[in-house]
């Protein structure tokens, strides 16, 4: 057995000075354990024991016109390891003419073999036929609990899809996360500010304003209403869109919300850099204003926000993000963030959120709201041995020649930063020790 001492444990009830023996990959005890002889001692001292982070929002090794993510499911899932996180949701995309199983299928082949932590998926289905629909049914035996629509991009499905696809999806126990914008008003105001000579990253934002993020959340909760459909608001970004949530809240929708450690700390000014440097930031939807971020914080504290995720979707500053040098529109939209967004969150809350919540938003409430509790997301017997043994007296410095993720820059470059995992185990072994991964690869698929 190998047994965690000396720290304390957390769960979102409260703070324990405990041990726990993991065996077999599975948390076998919780206890005052007293180790026999042939145990292997993990020193947790001045250590918090986390239930391993879940990450519930990632990009990896996906195909955006033409351009794969630098971060396959081999460097993605190293960082993620490195950084505390134990389990990802990345997404399956099902695109025009394929098959949700088939999508899934394709996904699993991307991971197996490679992950460091363990994977699950949504399905982001973008073509919603009868096919599509009688499919809903052998994919949650598959253990897909979750699926996301878009309402913007080619891969956006019509209001009246998106209404069928919830009833549908309600009917099999689906929780459906959406990409809320309002992609008309955002391909038109991109074609507009580029008739108007704005070709620069400065006008990225101008292209993706908060109220066609508010609107699309509207939109998407009236859909969830009307179909009584549990949805999932994926990144959401902006104080208005906060608003139309607690809107819909207040009428009885059952509505979750996602947000992500860039939109709590880094704003749109960082578009207007020179040299191009705005393109590192280009997400969508995009960075905000200060109100956004104010307002997201305060959301967070208070407890309006169920899940922490980073929307990983790296691409790399030389080569790829270049592609849209003389066009922000042709800028492929996403940022790294796998790696630090334990450590980013901390930056940010301090100890403006307990143990115990944090807890919650990064572990316990990903892994109830997609179907994993309390498998993962528990310190409890019987649960898989994901853990995560966070130091909080470490002090160091983001750099993007010093970490994991497999891409030439870090939206959190020279950042200073207070704590990091001492270990992260994944089921039972050790992925991570001191921010650096061990190579061993435990990941497995997680069936939901
Ligand atoms: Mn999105
Ligand atoms: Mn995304």
């Amino acid at each position: 057995m190998k047994i965690i001492q000396n720290g304390t444990l957390v769960t979102p009830k409260g703070l324990y000075d405990l041990s726990l023996a993991i065996y077999n990959g599975k948390i076998v005890e919780i206890g005052e354990i007293t180790p026999k002889e042939d145990d292997e001692i993990i020193d947790a001292s001045g250590c918090l024991v986390f239930p391993g982070f879940i990450d519930a929002h990632t990009h990896l090794d996906l195909p955006v016109g033409g351009n794969l993510t630098a971060d396959d499911f081999e460097s993605g899932t190293r960082a993620a390891a490195a950084g505390g996180t134990t389990t990802i949701v990345d997404f399956a995309t099902q695109y025009e003419g394929d098959t949700l199983l088939n999508a899934l299928d394709t996904w699993k082949r991307k991971a197996e073999g490679k992950a460091h932590v363990n994977y699950a998926f949504h399905m982001a289905v973008c073509d919603w036929n009868d096919n599509a629909r009688h499919e809903l049914k052998a994919l949650r035996e598959a253990g897909v609990s979750s699926l996301k629509v878009y309402m913007a991009y080619d891969t956006a499905l019509n209001d009246a899809e998106i209404l069928e696809l919830l009833e549908d999806a309600k009917k099999y126990g689906f929780i459906v996360g959406c990409h809320c914008e309002n992609g008309s008003v955002i391909t038109n105001r991109q074609e507009r500010l580029k008739a108007g000579g704005r070709f620069g990253t400065d006008a990225h934002p101008l292209a993706h304003p908060a109220e066609a993020e508010a609107e699309a959340i509207s939109r998407f909760c009236y859909l969830g209403k009307l179909s009584g459909c549990p949805i999932n608001i994926v990144h959401l970004s902006t104080r208005l869109g906060l608003q139309e949530v607690k809107k819909a809240k207040e009428q009885g929708v059952k509505v979750y919300v996602e947000s992500c450690p860039q939109y709590m700390i880094l704003d749109e000014s960082k578009y207007e850099l020179p040299d191009f440097e705005g393109a590192k930031y280009v997400c969508s939807p995009p960075l905000r204003r200060a109100e956004d971020i104010y307002a997201l914080r305060e959301a967070v504290i208070v407890g309006d926000i169920d899940t922490i995720a980073t929307d990983h979707c790296s691409f790399r500053f030389d080569t790829q993000k270049n592609l849209g040098r003389d066009d922000f529109t042709k800028i492929p939209n996403g940022c790294p963030g796998i790696e630090h967004r334990p450590v980013i969150m901390k930056k940010i809350f301090g100890d403006q959120i307990s143990a115990m919540d944090y807890c919650r938003l990064m572990s316990s409430n990903p892994a109830k709201v997609f179907g994993m509790y309390p498998r993962k997301g528990a310190l409890q017997e019987g649960a898989d041995a994901d853990i995560t043994v966070w130091d909080p007296g470490v002090k160091w410095t983001i750099r993007a020649n010093d970490m994991e993720q497999n891409v030439d820059y870090t939206p959190f470059e020279g950042l200073k930063v207070e704590g990091r995992p001492r270990f992260v185990f994944v089921n039972g072994e050790l992925a991570a020790e001191n921010g650096r991964s061990t190579d061993i690869h435990m990941g497995e698929y997680v069936r939901r």
